[in-house]
């Protein structure tokens, strides 16, 4: 893999959103995870680009390309090394405030440094370090971002994280982030699960009182529909069913269960 041209596959998706994508099994299988989605929404005077992935190879030149003369704002979804991998290459991010210093420190990936991946070798370069953008800006629920003809706004959906948040533009589009996603699916400790669910119900309730048309996650497909949070809905409430089902994943520290739908990492 030479370029950034040959890694990120770059896709119009409607003639105000692009989707930038990387394989993030291609890096490390283990995370159970194919596809990383970093979206771009292009407004008349402001572009905003929604998370800057593993920081495998430069994000901003392929940004560039895309938005002209707009100016550029960069939100991260949450705080996750493969949503913030190439903040250092922007001056100014912004994320939720509860999660503004986590990405205020380059980051350390060595714990990934035995993949069975070639790939790893990028990180290798950069010392398995992942610088963070200069300055970090606060966000909070209900924050907006004008970008000229186009209006996104910010919720706070924690439970994958404690800053996860979500954002919906006023035509429709509704970014997730990891609250909600096909695949593997990071859940918080049981005893949290009721904070993920009270995520997943706000922004069930947005289908009725917003416009919301379709929702388009930070992993795997794009776009799904409403029955995505429905059915995680309904598996989280359902994972005591299947507990004994569990396996242990030393590598992620963590349980691995899965239903007909999602694997949920616990
Ligand atoms: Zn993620």
């Amino acid at each position: 893999m030479a370029s950034s041209k040959d890694w990120y596959e770059v896709l119009e998706h409607k003639d105000y959103l692009f989707v930038i994508r990387e394989r993030l099994d291609e890096l490390d299988p283990r995370f159970y995870t194919t596809y990383v989605n970093i979206y771009l929404v292009l407004g008349d005077e402001k572009a905003l680009l929604i998370d800057t992935g593993c920081g495998l190879f430069p994000l901003k030149p392929i940004v560039d390309e895309i938005i002209g003369t707009r100016k550029l704002l960069v939100v991260n979804s949450h705080f996750h090394f493969d949503h913030r991998g190439a903040n250092g290459e922007f001056p100014e991010i912004y994320i939720h405030e509860s999660e503004k210093n986590m990405v205020s420190l380059p980051l350390d990936m060595s714990y990934i440094k035995d993949s069975s991946k070639e790939l790893i070798n990028e990180y290798r370069k950069k010392d398995y370090i992942l610088k963070p953008s200069l300055i970090a800006n606060s966000l909070k629920e209900g924050d907006e971002f004008d970008l000229g003809g186009i209006k996104v706004k910010v919720f706070h959906t924690p439970g994958h994280s404690i800053g996860s948040i979500s954002l919906l533009t006023d035509k429709g589009d509704l970014f997730t982030g990891d609250t909600a996603h096909y695949g593997a699916m990071y859940l918080p400790k049981k005893r949290q699960f009721s904070v993920i669910l009270d995520s997943i119900s706000k922004l069930l309730e947005l289908f009725d009182g917003s416009n919301v048309q379709e929702i388009y996650p930070s992993h795997e497909e794009y776009p799904v529909g409403k029955e995505l949070l429905e059915k995680l809905y309904e598996g989280i409430i359902n994972i005591e069913n299947i507990w004994d089902t569990k396996t242990k994943n030393r590598f992620l520290g963590a349980w691995v269960l899965e239903d007909k739908n999602f694997k949920y990492i616990v």
